[in-house]
């Protein structure tokens, strides 16, 4: 008989073709009976699952996977009762704890006779797609130096914390911070360390916040918080205090230990704002003020917006006299009392406004005290004031010392002695021919700090004054502690000292009391000879006033200089210039 293949029944010649279609189907697919035990699986299905080539017809389900969840269970339950069921991305965690993302679709199947046979799964293992999902997301809302949110998920955040608050009538709190002089880092340094540190800051200021608080980083050296439940604006403020403290102390990059500081300006919902856009802004507002003032955080106030319109026509004049040069310095000239030679210059601020003309500095130093501009405005006077002292020297004039005034808030700033440090390098000048004037009231309103100040300035080699001494309160006993050279008379002692007996005696006595102290005297406002009889009989050591010369643009000081010189040269004596040596 020959031997004919014999031709498959159509049951077999379907099974088969079932056969070859999983053997080469490009996804999971797994065909199962009643009892969940394996019928058949695609190639697919052994990788996606990583079971390797390991036999699967006939092995439960439940136990090749024991740690399928129960509610997948459940719906191959429902589906052998005839349902078909479908799962969006779902995690599968394993027992080896990796995690698969796993997506998918179940139906029966049915035998020959339509009863329902077992079922069949299709599944899509997503874990790489999900992952790279992910990472764009999180690269689409967050900082990638820092992985912080960026300033888009932030003001998202921002503004669901506005929802809250104002549902559940609560407070919340907006901080910006900025960090004081990171450019100088980054440009002297690098932007490696540069990075690394604002990671670092990141890290700290992350340390300091709570699971309800947002950390962002908006680019640049710049951070914001949401403080999402806050009860009160103190509470806020010793949050500052704490973020202040976490990142002022030092920060270790590589080898090097670098020292930041901070300015925080903080806005509150509701008072502050209504919205995130407000809330950012004010708090913006805030930020710069307290970079103004140097004092580390500042909360917003509403005035910062409407102040009264002349003075905030000052203001913003004022603001931009700087950068338009319409500040300049005056100098006038101490004179030495013994030896009739010049031995310093005060540096006086002046401001020529284009259409006010001169605004004379009683006007404007007030207004930059209450401003805060005067801790930029002092920066700039006294590294002019350098640079100008510096340069006579080049020029061959003999070293004098150069005053500067500084006005309380400058001396309570919180980096005054390393912004002094930086002028010096940056303008040549020695310490020892810096003396900076400070005034009784600001000395005296807080004893512990001026003493830890006026040591740190002391220490660089800077010569410190008390200015308009008599017109404040000193309390004596601190001026015996304080590291103080100069004694500087008030202007209003000197005026009547002709006619007014006890202003007579207040100066001598004043006078007196600094030699016990061991301070040399300076007379401010002398205007005649007879002011000046008197006070070189009562030995003091300095006079500075209209007599001698008014403050005097900086070429005309050095003219005025040359004229000195010439006069002392001739008559090999130093004595008071005559009258024709004097600039009115
Ligand atoms: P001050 O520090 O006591 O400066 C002395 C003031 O007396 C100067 O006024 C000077 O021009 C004036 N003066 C000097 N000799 C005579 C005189 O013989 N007769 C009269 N009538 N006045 C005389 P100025 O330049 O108008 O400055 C006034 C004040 O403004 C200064 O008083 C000082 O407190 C403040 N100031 C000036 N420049 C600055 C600055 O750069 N920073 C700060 N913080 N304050 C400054
Ligand atoms: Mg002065
Ligand atoms: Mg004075």
């Amino acid at each position: 008989m020959m031997d004919v293949p014999m031709p498959l029944d159509g049951a077999e010649r379907l099974a088969e073709l079932i056969r070859l279609l999983m053997s080469h189907a490009p996804a999971a697919i797994a065909m199962f009976d009643l009892d969940m035990r394996y019928v058949m699986a695609t190639p697919r299905w052994h990788t996606d699952f990583r079971l390797g080539d390991q036999s699967l017809i006939g092995r439960s389900h439940y136990e090749v996977f024991p740690d399928i969840p129960d509610h997948w269970k459940a719906m191959h339950q429902r589906c052998m009762m005839g349902a078909s069921e479908r799962n969006e991305e779902e995690p599968f965690a394993r027992s080896d704890g990796r995690i698969d993302w796993i997506r998918g679709e179940i139906v029966p199947w049915r035998d020959s006779q339509g009863e329902i046979g077992g079922i069949i799964m299709f599944s899509e293992v997503i874990t790489q797609s999900r992952r790279a999902e992910e990472t764009i997301k999180r690269m689409a809302h967050s900082d990638p130096l820092t992985d912080l949110p960026n300033k888009q998920l932030f003001m998202d955040r921002l503004n669901q914390a506005v929802v809250h608050a104002s549902a559940h009538e609560r407070q919340l709190a907006v901080m910006f911070l900025d960090l004081d002089r990171f450019k100088l880092i980054n440009d002297t340094l690098g932007h490696d360390i540069g990075d690394l540190l604002l990671m670092s800051i990141a890290e700290r200021l992350a340390g300091c916040m709570t699971a309800q608080d947002t950390v962002a980083r908006l680019g640049g050296d710049e951070f914001t918080i949401i403080l999402g439940d806050v009860s009160s604006a103190t509470e806020v403020a010793n949050i500052a205090d704490t973020i202040l403290a976490a990142l002022a102390k030092p920060i270790r990059v590589r080898d090097q230990e670098l020292f930041i500081s901070t300015s925080i300006g903080i806005s509150m919902f509701p008072v502050d704002g209504s919205n995130s856009v407000h809330l950012l802004k004010n708090a913006d507002a805030a930020l710069y003020r307290a970079k103004e003032r140097g004092n580390g955080y500042e909360f917003y106030v509403s005035e910062m917006n409407a102040a009264a319109p002349e003075r905030l026509a000052l203001e913003n004049s004022l603001r931009r006299a700087m950068d338009r040069g319409e500040l300049s310095l005056h100098y006038q000239p101490q004179m030495d009392l013994v030896t009739g030679r010049i031995v310093g210059a005060e540096a006086l601020a002046r401001w020529n406004h284009p259409d006010w003309g001169m605004v004379p500095p009683a006007t404007f130093i007030p207004l930059a005290e209450e401003t805060g501009l005067i801790i930029p405005i002092t920066e700039w006077v006294l590294r002019t004031a350098c640079q100008q002292s510096k340069a006579w020297q080049t020029a061959g004039w003999p070293a004098i010392r150069i005053s500067v005034n500084l006005s309380g808030r400058s001396f309570k700033q919180r980096d005054l002695a390393s912004m002094v440090d930086r002028v010096f390098r940056e303008t040549g000048l020695l310490p020892q021919h810096l003396d900076l004037e400070l005034t009784e009231s600001s000395l005296m309103e807080d004893v512990e700090a001026t003493t830890a100040t006026l040591g740190r300035l002391n220490a660089m080699g800077i010569q410190l004054s008390i200015d308009d001494f008599g017109t404040g309160y000193s309390s004596l006993s601190y001026l015996k502690r304080f590291p103080l050279s100069t004694l500087k008379i008030d202007r209003s002692f000197i005026r009547d000292l002709a006619n007014d007996q006890d202003d007579a005696a207040i100066v001598k006595a004043i006078i007196a009391l600094a030699h016990s102290l061991c301070l040399r005297v300076v007379a401010e406002g002398v205007e005649t000879e007879e002011q000046l009889n008197f006070l070189r009989n009562e030995n003091c050591d300095e006079i500075q006033g209209y007599y001698f010369s008014r403050p005097l643009p900086a070429d005309a000081f050095a003219q005025f200089l040359a004229k000195q010189a010439a006069s002392q040269a001739s008559t090999h004596t130093p004595v008071i210039p005559p009258s024709s040596a004097r600039f009115a």
